[in-house]
């Protein structure tokens, strides 16, 4: 390996990234922030790029794998090539899809530190976005993925166990979903009224569902539309204790899946039978 001690050359180096966000920045630069496999989160500059002419054109896209060349630059990296790796067009054209990328983008952003390597959340992000793309629905990939973050962050739902006493909960004993509290809660200790369950033993099986089964097991799953939507809100509200995360892409989501839910395309009808899933 050459190792140069005296004068350090310009470092450029390439990397597999996905971009996670960005805004335009001066007359024609773009400022991204990305997500890499090997340097964690960082924020680059692609120059110029506004620019008809720009050689980066249109391939500096959000939620596409990228392999990028970068070189060092005074407050930034600089982008100075982009090959698009995995392009994942099919996630781009549907709307719900869409948004959901979006929305496990800015979780990522929001749990990532810049500059620590992070991997594991890496191939997840970009796990989630393969099977989006194969056309696994994507409140399933959604709440996969906050399962799998929640996990590698070390904030587990506790679905098995009361939070306050540690006792595993049996079969026919009446708990509550208490997500201030990380889990559910037995019916001995102290809490919420017993009425007030927070989640039906239905959306406690899923939520263990989702701890312990793999994508191709979870797409095959049968799960009732007020079930899916329980088990969501629950996620949502341990997210948004757990991390201190409400995600504003959440909106986007919501609406768009409002419009999917009024106006369903042939397509989507005929795919949602038996959602096609890629082996890992
Ligand atoms: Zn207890």
């Amino acid at each position: 390996m050459l190792y140069r001690p005296i004068v350090p050359a310009p470092r450029r180096y390439t990397t597999e990234a996905i971009v996670l966000s960005r805004f335009d920045y001066a007359e024609a630069d773009r400022i991204l922030t990305l997500m890499t496999p090997g340097g964690g989160k960082l924020k680059v500059i692609a120059k110029g790029i506004r620019r008809p002419t720009s050689r980066l054109g249109g391939s500096l896209e959000p939620f596409a794998e990228l392999r990028l060349a970068l070189a060092h630059g005074r407050t930034f990296e600089v982008v100075t090539q982009v090959e698009v790796v995995h392009p994942w067009l099919r996630m781009r054209d549907d709307l719900v899809s869409f948004g959901t990328a979006e929305y496990l983008a800015e979780l990522a952003d929001g749990v990532l530190e810049e500059r620590h390597a992070s991997e594991t959340v890496y191939l997840l992000l970009k796990r989630a976005y393969e099977i989006l793309d194969a056309g696994m629905a994507p409140a399933r990939v959604a709440r996969w993925f906050e399962m799998r973050l929640a996990d590698e962050l070390g904030v587990r739902p506790e679905v098995d166990r009361c939070v306050e006493c540690g006792r595993l909960l049996e079969a026919d004993e009446r708990y509550r979903w208490v997500p201030p509290l990380g889990g559910v809660l037995c019916e001995r200790c102290p809490g919420p009224p017993h009425d007030r369950v927070g989640l039906s033993l239905e959306g406690l099986k899923v939520l263990k569902a989702y701890q312990r089964l793999d994508v191709e097991a979870l797409a095959a799953l049968r799960i009732r539309p007020e079930v899916e939507r329980e088990v969501e809100r629950a996620m949502r509200e341990f997210l948004a204790y757990s991390l201190d995360r409400s995600p504003r892409s959440l909106a986007f989501l919501d609406e768009v899946r409002h419009s999917a839910a009024t106006i369903v395309p042939p397509a989507a009808a005929a795919a949602a039978g038996s959602p096609p899933v890629p082996s890992p």
